[in-house]
């Protein structure tokens, strides 16, 4: 009979999931990874907007991770699932919408999910106690291991010395003296970890979080106080991303490409709304979202005119479509006042 001890290990493909999989494999068990992935990476987001497929994206990213660790990783795709965290998040907003205390509970939760499905023992992170102030200080730690309902079967290898006990270790599972003691923001200990245990290949080409940006947050909360009834939509996150956001009116907004890759994603993605681009000169396509009036498409048009090649001639001659539906405009670039007054 088989008696190892089996783990899964939820990672983000970074430094600290990658020494915290090290360590745990170390101690003589088997881990399964589980990346939850939930849409707000900026190269995933990038990538996507560029025309690559989310499931080609996904089964990369389990291959690297699976060869930087050397254990199966599985990426499961909980992006419309995770719509509900963001837009209500029961332990509030970061800096900006990160949502960083529900995000670690949502994606517990579904570590634990697996655990239970695949028979293992327990569940650890790589979280570092100190780490990031909002979800890795020890209240939080402490409230993610009450509410995630893993009390005691969820570890944190990389300062599991400095927290409680788990039942982990109480059990035998694994040894109290194998795990680590690092807090706080420096990398130094990790670094020097790494190069001690072989650890490589774990930077994610994809890191980081969108929803911790500044930009992105402004556009996010402007759709919130603007939406009505409208659901969240992966298009709509991905938009979030994209091109210069104008607001025209409480239910029109205007995206402005900025490069080739959001244009063409703009026509793609959005085709079946009203989409400016001037006739004569290069520029940038502009999506007008929502129930336009005929004052919105011109000034979708007068925004396509200051930002095109032919932004400082008296009018530009811009197409506004939607489906078979055309109008032409002659119009004046937007004066800059005005863009500053819309501007999201
Ligand atoms: S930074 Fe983003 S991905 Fe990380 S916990 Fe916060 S919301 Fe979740």
């Amino acid at each position: 009979m088989n008696t190892k001890v089996k783990a899964v290990a939820l990672v983000s493909g970074g430094l600290d999931s990658a020494l915290a999989v090290a360590v745990v494999k170390r101690l003589g068990v088997d881990v399964l990874a589980l990346h939850a992935s939930i849409g707000y990476s900026p190269g995933f987001m990038r990538a996507e907007i560029a025309g690559e497929k989310p499931a080609d994206l996904a089964a990369a990213e389990a291959a690297r991770m699976s060869a930087a660790f050397g254990v199966p990783v599985r990426v499961l795709d909980f992006v419309e699932e995770y719509f509900g965290v963001l837009l209500h998040p029961r332990h509030g907003y970061g800096a900006n919408v990160n949502p960083c205390i529900d995000c670690h509970l949502f994606m517990i939760r579904k570590a634990k999910e697996v655990m239970e499905r695949e028979g293992a023992q327990f569940v650890f992170t790589g979280e570092v106690l100190g780490q990031r102030p909002m979800s890795q200080n020890y209240q939080a730690l402490e409230l993610i291991d009450r509410e995630s309902g893993l009390e005691g079967l969820l570890v944190r290898p990389m300062s599991a010395k400095l927290l409680p006990e788990t039942l982990a270790e109480k059990n035998g599972w694994i040894k109290r003296d194998g795990l680590l003691d690092i807090q706080g923001r420096s990398r130094r200990r990790q670094m020097e970890l790494a190069a001690a245990l072989g650890v490589t290949g774990y930077s994610s080409p994809a890191g980081g979080c969108m929803l911790t940006d500044e930009n992105y947050a402004a556009k996010l909360k402007d759709w919130m106080r603007h939406r009505g009834e409208a659901p969240l939509t992966h298009e709509e996150t991905l938009l979030f991303s994209v091109g210069r956001h104008f607001r025209l009116s409480p239910s029109v907004r205007a995206v402005v490409g900025r490069r080739e890759a959001e244009n063409r994603y703009i026509e793609r993605a959005w085709r079946l709304e009203w989409l400016a681009m001037p006739v004569e000169v290069p520029g940038p396509t502009v999506l007008v979202q929502g129930p336009a009036t005929d004052e919105d498409l011109r000034l979708g048009a007068a925004l396509v005119a200051r930002y095109c090649d032919a932004k400082t001639s008296p009018s530009v001659k811009v197409v506004v479509r939607r489906g078979d539906e055309e109008r032409i405009f002659d119009i004046p670039p937007a004066p800059e006042d005005l863009v500053e007054r819309l501007r999201i």
